[in-house]
């Protein structure tokens, strides 16, 4: 744990104790400061109170009497409306943060800090980062949007590397953010009811890498090109780019599946081809972020006059091929004969998908359904023709039958159940009369989960559980 001494003897509230929310307040009184600590929910509340946590009702309370109030990153800051607790702390003049910013302070010197974020991607990079590090033999501490919360991990040290995954939430709420390596993925329009507007968004992320001493950047989307341009005259920017040409040269790029250095010369580092956990091309620019992340450490690191050096493009090869990947991101959870079974609850809206049936490309038996995000899978269309046929489940059936209708085979399912027993004896009919066909059953929603399931992940949990029980089903890696 990380001890808030940045706030030792001083008053702080601390607003919302979920999964940051707790160990905020445990770091800040390990770290000697008093704290009132408050939730909306009486759920939140009786469990921080039977984990001895100071819960004091704050509805009551002038915030004059608090140095900082500590939001947690799912509380609105400014839309669609500030939470009480952000005017009350508003009107007593009182700085408003979340447990990263905390983090940030507490890290005093040049310790190895690399931030990410995106739109999308930012989970499988921040993995891939520190999976590529710990491959070298380092001391990664990896957390915030992803795992664990920042202040739960070991404190900062020189030859310790924490790898932060931050969404525009944590950003916004973090305003001394200088990360050794800041990484910026892609920015296309998501989350708006929180943020405003696409512009307000589009600024957030785009401070993440402002702070940094090492600027990575995508170069795929217009926003993040905008940016980039903003920034040419740094000397600290890593640009990356999945195309091989772009308006300015990058650092590194990708041919395919290929993935390439640009020094003096161009040099080949890697081939994804080899490793079957980034499949696809949304995974070309998440691997090439982590190594061009990694390339941007190198060179601080040897600024700073540090002697470890993480640029070691064998052992970065060979660390990409054995990635494990992350649960409910287009995760194998096995075979029955030829079909395979895919379980991408995480795709909560229709980008995400199109990236799975993207790298699937034909014979695929895809269930979806749920809670329709803005545009449903209208933008999915060029994927139809590789769909066999489509199981819907949830609250967005009729929206989707429409678009469905006369394009693709579709049922409605209605429960993810009857949808998985149908794809699996749809698809294995299917492999039985196409000798040549590989036929996934895909769970790749492009919806929320919330009208049928607690989230994506116990979404995904019930997917894997239910394919887990067909008959001749084979565990990941054992297929025939
Ligand atoms: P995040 O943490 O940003 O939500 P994840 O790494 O968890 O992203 O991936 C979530 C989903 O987003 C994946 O299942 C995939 O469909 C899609 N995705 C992953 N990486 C990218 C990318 N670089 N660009 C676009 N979509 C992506």
């Amino acid at each position: 744990m990380i001890r808030a001494l940045s706030f030792a003897g001083r008053s702080v509230a601390v607003f919302g104790l979920g999964i940051s929310g707790t160990p905020t307040v445990k770091s800040l009184l390990a770290g000697g400061a008093r704290v009132a600590a408050w939730d909306d929910s009486e759920k939140s509340r009786e469990a921080a109170k039977a984990a001895g946590l100071p819960v004091v009702d704050l509805n009551g309370i002038d915030f004059t009497a608090f140095d900082a109030l500590i939001l947690a990153p799912g509380v609105p800051l400014t839309h669609p409306a500030p939470h009480w607790t952000v005017l009350k702390a508003q009107a007593a003049g009182i700085e408003i943060i979340g447990d990263i910013e905390i983090f940030a302070r507490e890290r005093k010197g040049n310790e190895p800090f690399i931030a990410i974020t995106g739109t999308n991607g930012k989970s499988t990079t921040t993995a891939l980062i520190t999976h590529l590090l710990r491959h070298m033999g380092l001391d990664v501490q990896m957390g915030g949007n992803i795992g664990t919360a920042v202040l739960a991990l070991e404190p900062s040290a020189p030859d310790r590397f924490h790898v932060i995954e931050m969404s525009s939430f944590q950003i916004d709420l973090t305003p001394t953010l200088q990360p050794t390596v800041g990484v910026l993925l892609n920015v296309t329009p998501d989350h708006i009811d929180r943020h405003g507007t696409f512009e307000h968004y589009a600024a957030i992320k785009a401070r993440l890498i402002e702070g940094a001493e090492a600027m990575v950047i995508g170069l795929d989307d217009a926003i993040t090109c905008d940016v980039a341009e903003h920034m040419l005259e740094y000397r600290r920017l890593y640009p990356f780019t999945t195309a091989a040409t772009g308006k300015f040269p990058p650092r590194m790029f990708a041919e395919g599946t290929k993935l390439f250095v640009l020094d003096e010369f161009s040099a080949e580092v890697a081939d994804l081809a080899s490793a079957p956990n980034l499949r696809g091309r949304h995974n070309v620019q998440n691997a090439l972020a982590a190594l061009t992340a990694i390339r941007a450490l190198h060179d601080r690191l040897a600024a700073l006059g540090s002697k470890i050096e993480v640029w070691r493009p064998a052992e970065l090869a060979a660390g990409l091929a054995t990635f494990p990947g992350l649960v409910h991101r287009m995760e194998d959870v096995g075979s029955v004969g030829r079909v395979r079974f895919i379980n991408d609850s995480k795709a909560t809206n229709a980008d995400s998908t199109d990236k799975a049936l993207a790298a699937f490309g034909r014979d695929i038996f895809w269930i979806l359904g749920g809670k329709a995000k803005d545009g449903g899978i209208d933008d999915l269309k060029t994927y139809f023709p590789g769909i066999a046929k489509a199981y819907l489940i949830g609250a967005a059936s009729d929206q989707f039958a429409n678009t469905l209708e006369g394009r693709v085979a579709y049922e409605r399912s209605v429960t993810l159940d009857v949808a998985v027993a149908h794809a699996a004896r749809d698809a294995v009919a299917h492999a039985a009369v196409n000798p040549e066909a590989q036929p996934i059953v895909l769970l790749s929603p492009a919806c929320a989960s919330y009208d049928q399931f607690r989230s994506f992940e116990h979404r995904g949990d019930v997917f894997r559980d239910l394919v887990a029980t067909l008959q001749g089903h084979r565990p990941k890696g054992q297929a025939k």
